[in-house]
């Protein structure tokens, strides 16, 4: 088969690899039937993560079921099926508390910018639609597999709803995913902080009411101005740099709460001015396994379309393009299609 490996700062290829096997029982091989660009393969490909060695690429997946392993019980070849990129059994203590990404046998799903996939754990991992869903639907369906899945895991640790007043850190594809999450669960008003015109649109459609432009200790004192002073109920923070962390905390209420979903780089928190903060903190990597059977549902009865996010379709063997694309940030999230 054919994937995609990362060997170092912006040098993507596409080139022929071992097919997967299944290595384990309870493993499953997909086929996929659509991929896409992470906003967090660009710190890899930016160099700003190191590459040690040809790294192969994708957490994002959705396919039909080709082969299952021995002991896998709950899905069949043929079927549509969707899972996070954390691969998780579903039953440990820390599943059943619904963090499946803090799973204790979590393992990482990393080569799903290929033609197949092997995903371990599949009976806790995978969710299977009840039909093969039809093509216009596939874009939403794999934004549950992580971009969708951690923006509504970013409002829900934010503590929205009904009525809140939230702000959105971030408008790359999961800061617009957050604003679509903060809409679905009820906030009342939802200020997104973007510069972006294109991004800005889509922040309205998908929810926004108010958008900020400035940034920083600006972007802090408007969000104070627009809530009487007081700052917002709940924060999403969408993007994982210290500048984007502070605006999140620091426009936060005291007794409000901060859902952080970006993955911090260089980000260090001041114990002082936490404490006298008096903000909730609450984040990581999202538990999007939680969410799954849900945000499905809401795509398949049409309540939501979360896929708008793409704005790029590429061809598979393409993907270096569609990492250069959001790179230069001509794209909001790069579609792949094998
Ligand atoms: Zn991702
Ligand atoms: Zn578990």
């Amino acid at each position: 088969m054919k994937g995609t490996v990362l060997y170092g700062p912006r040098d993507i290829r596409f080139e022929t690899r071992d097919d997967p096997k299944i290595l384990e029982s309870t493993d499953v091989i997909i086929k996929i039937s659509a991929a896409c660009v992470c906003g967090s393969d660009l710190w890899p490909y930016r160099g700003i993560q190191k590459v040690i060695e040809p790294t192969p690429m994708g957490h994002e997946y959705c396919g039909v079921v080709e082969e299952v392993g021995s002991a896998v019980k709950t899905v069949k070849p043929g079927q549509f099926v969707i899972g996070s990129f954390f691969a998780s059994d579903n039953t440990c203590p820390h599943c059943q508390f619904g963090y499946h990404s803090s799973c204790q046998h979590a393992t990482f799903v990393g080569d799903a910018q290929a033609e197949y996939l092997r995903v371990p754990l599949a009976d806790g991992t995978l969710v299977a639609t009840p039909e093969i869903p039809p093509e216009d639907l596939i874009p939403s369906l794999l934004t549950t597999s992580d971009v969708f899945g951690t923006g509504w895991f970013a409002a829900d640790a934010a503590n929205v709803k009904p009525g809140n007043t939230v702000v959105v850190v971030g408008d790359g594809a999961v800061g617009l995913s957050g604003i679509l999450s903060a809409k679905q669960m009820g906030a009342g008003r939802i200020i997104a902080m973007s510069r972006n015109p294109s991004r800005q649109e889509l922040a309205r459609e998908f929810g926004a009411t108010d958008i900020v432009t400035a940034r920083g200790d600006d972007g802090v004192a408007r969000i104070k101005e627009l809530t009487g002073g007081i700052g917002a109920d709940s924060v999403l923070e969408c993007v994982g740099t210290q500048e984007s962390m502070m605006q999140a905390i620091r426009s936060t209420r005291p007794g409000g709460f901060v859902g952080y979903v970006g993955v911090p780089h260089g980000v260090e928190l001041k114990g002082e001015e936490l404490f006298y903060a008096h903000v909730h903190l609450h984040g990581g990597p999202a538990p999007v396994r939680r969410y799954l059977p849900d945000l499905i549902n809401l795509v398949l009865r049409g309540e939501i379309n979360p896929g708008k996010v793409f704005d790029l379709v590429l061809p598979l063997n393409q993907v270096a393009e569609g990492y250069r694309a959001m790179d230069e940030r001509r794209a909001i999230k790069a579609l792949l299609k094998p």
